[in-house]
């Protein structure tokens, strides 16, 4: 079998970095992305300071032209890709009531989780095609299921939902061509986004999407999980 290549989206910090970290570590060659160029060669030199195999590529995902840059420099230098994971994500409302806040907020929380996932995932399936091997892991959050709904947290919500709605679709399109595409909530994780408080470290918080970008040929698809568990949508 030939060593796999794996995408990571935000990588500089938080859940991304430790995705990469683990992803790495089973001897898979991994490209950690970042908007931020100097953090992200910092963090992928971090990695390297472990032994770890991890290129850095700069990645904005709102860019379409640094998508396309991302996936013809892959083509060209590594001939594959594997491995995707949609990490990357912004929470703009936090806990503010949906009524506080402007419309245009719920655009730019579908800009980023949403559509520039989706161009990730439209540019990411045709390489992944030509060897039919291909695993998307999705980050959504248990606040995306609707029996999880309360009165905050709008465009985060709004765009994870989509975000598992994007999961389901291109997984049925692929279905026949050993690319699996799931959604997964990682936990409560301690990191930027997560806060102090948070119940799981990046570390368990990072196992279930590496899991699920590991999963055997014939593995579940189109799903959602809650770490390593199936859960309904
Ligand atoms: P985080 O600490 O806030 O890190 C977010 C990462 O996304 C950063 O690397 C950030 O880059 C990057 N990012 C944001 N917009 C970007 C863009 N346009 N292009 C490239 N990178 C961009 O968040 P986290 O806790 O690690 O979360 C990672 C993922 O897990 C997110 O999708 C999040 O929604 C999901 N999640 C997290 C939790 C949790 O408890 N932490 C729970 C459920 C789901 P910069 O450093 O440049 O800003």
């Amino acid at each position: 079998m030939e060593r796999r290549t794996a995408i990571v989206t935000g990588g500089n910090r938080g859940l991304g970095f430790e995705i990469c970290r683990q992803l790495a570590g089973q001897g898979i060659q991994t490209i950690l992305t970042a908007r931020n160029p100097h953090q992200g060669r910092e963090a992928a030199e971090r990695l390297q300071g472990e032994g770890l195999d991890v290129l850095f590529h700069p990645l904005d995902i709102t860019d379409s032209q640094q998508i396309q840059e991302l996936m013809a420099h892959l083509s060209s230098r590594l001939g594959r890709l594997d491995i995707l994971i949609n990490n990357a994500g912004i929470y703009l409302d936090r806990h503010r009531p949906a009524l506080s806040i402007a419309p245009d907020l719920i655009a730019r929380a579908i800009q980023t989780d949403v559509c520039s996932t989706f161009a990730l995932c439209q540019a990411a399936i045709p390489i992944m095609r030509t060897h039919q091997y291909g695993r998307i892991v999705n980050l959504s959050s248990r606040t995306s299921r609707m029996e999880q709904m309360n009165n905050a947290g709008l465009t985060y919500k709004i765009s994870k939902a989509a975000l598992n709605v994007i999961t389901v679709v291109l997984s049925r399109e692929v279905a026949t061509e050993n690319i699996l595409i799931n959604a997964v909530n990682p936990g409560w994780v301690k990191t930027d986004m997560g806060g102090k408080d948070a119940t799981r470290s990046p570390k368990e918080g990072a196992e279930g999407p590496v899991w699920l970008a590991t999963l055997p040929d014939g593995g579940p698809t189109g799903c959602f999980f809650n770490g390593r568990d199936r859960q309904s949508w």
